[in-house]
């Protein structure tokens, strides 16, 4: 199922929760709304679902607008995080529920209720019911009674957020496998950076209503548009340093009152150009440093503190009046108060405009 989002605004009194929302979804595509808290992804779900009516633009399943059809004709399969099961069901029963309102033969209701128990884990425990079992194995049970109708497309709203964190990873593996196995568009609510970047073929970021960037992960990661989109996606965040943008003998320069980095022309021309003495913002991920010796383009600082991770440390250096985060290797051996010298991998650099935020690719 393909869907369209054409200028949709949901208001909440005089509260605008979603602003104007663009999207478009290909036919089997998995996307991920991600943003803070509040700023619109449920809404925006409920407003596929139905439950929420737009107060501006149109929805279109199959470039059928959808603005007046009920939730139940939808052909939507929904888990939500709240989504309660049915208490006097037992779970095979509650997985069967949605075939057996469709009529469908008794045999097929089996198979295909026995397939979904057993790649959701659930075999062992058909027969009890929700109040016998887990918070997590109750959501998986959700999760199977949503899909197990085939559905034209899947909404879920934080499936995995009762789940604890080894179920989660395993979740997050088996969701991906089984969207791709049905082929079956699927709308995923995080505020979890790391859901949505290993499960979803594209992410639409929000922050406090309005649409950031909707690309693949890569897009994102690799070439964030804007400062809310670089500083949102990645973990630990990317480090931020506001430079003065120079330009000396047919070089620029970013300068800092600490600092200064000459810019190869290579790395500088993927960039638009400055006046000479504009503020820009220089942005760093804290795995695109190095700790090293004394060289050209470096910059000395102070460890404030070390963070073992176990995989590897994070470092934190104070630098003038910043402090950045840098991700080195678990033999690292400084302690807090060394001197450092840190070194930029200057071809992953990305600068912003100080002014707009906007990313000056
Ligand atoms: P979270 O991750 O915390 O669930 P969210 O991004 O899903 O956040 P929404 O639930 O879509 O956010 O809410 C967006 C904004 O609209 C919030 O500020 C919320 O308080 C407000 N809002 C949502 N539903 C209603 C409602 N029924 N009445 C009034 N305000 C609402």
């Amino acid at each position: 199922m393909e869907v369209k989002m054409r200028n949709v605004t949901k208001q909440f009194g005089n509260f605008i929760a979603v602003d104007n929302l663009n999207l478009n979804i290909r036919d089997g595509e998995f996307i991920a709304l991600l943003g803070p808290s509040g700023c619109g992804k449920t809404t925006t779900l409920l407003m596929l679902a139905g439950l929420y009516k737009p107060d501006a633009g149109d929805i279109a399943f199959d470039n059928r607008i959808m603005n007046n059809i009920l939730p139940k004709d939808r052909n939507i399969g929904m888990c939500f995080q709240s989504y309660a099961l049915y208490p006097h069901m037992t779970v095979v029963e509650n997985i069967a529920f949605p075939l057996k309102l469709r009529r469908t033969p008794k045999d097929e209701i089996d198979k295909k209720v026995k397939e979904i128990a057993s790649r959701f884990h659930l075999d062992h425990l058909l027969q009890r019911f929700p109040g016998q079992i887990s918070g997590g194995q109750q959501q998986r049970v959700a999760l199977a009674r949503a899909l197990v109708k085939e559905p034209g497309m899947l909404l879920l709203d934080e499936p995995l957020s009762n789940l604890d964190s080894g179920l989660r990873i395993s979740m997050r593996a088996e969701i991906k496998k089984l969207q791709k196995e049905l082929g079956i568009t699927t709308v995923f609510v995080t505020h979890d950076q790391t859901e949505a970047l290993s499960m979803c073929d594209r992410i639409a970021v929000m922050n406090k209503g309005k649409l950031q960037d909707f690309g693949t992960p890569e897009d994102l990661y690799m070439r964030p548009k804007n400062l809310f989109i670089a500083g949102f996606i990645g973990n630990p965040p990317m480090n931020f340093l506001e430079v003065s943008y120079i330009r000396e003998n047919n070089k620029v320069v970013l300068k800092e009152e600490y600092f200064e980095i000459s810019l190869p022309q290579n790395v500088e021309r993927n960039y638009v150009k400055k006046q000479s003495g504009d503020k820009v913002i220089l942005g760093i991920r804290p795995e695109n440093m190095i700790l090293g010796d004394e060289e050209p383009n470096t910059i000395k600082g102070e460890i404030y503190v070390v963070e073992p991770l176990g995989r590897d440390k994070l470092v934190d250096i104070i630098i003038g009046k910043n402090r950045i985060k840098i991700i080195a290797p678990q033999n690292y051996k400084g302690n807090m108060g060394d001197r450092v010298i840190v070194h930029i991998d200057l071809e992953n650099i990305h600068l912003f405009d100080s002014i707009d935020g906007k990313s000056m690719r």
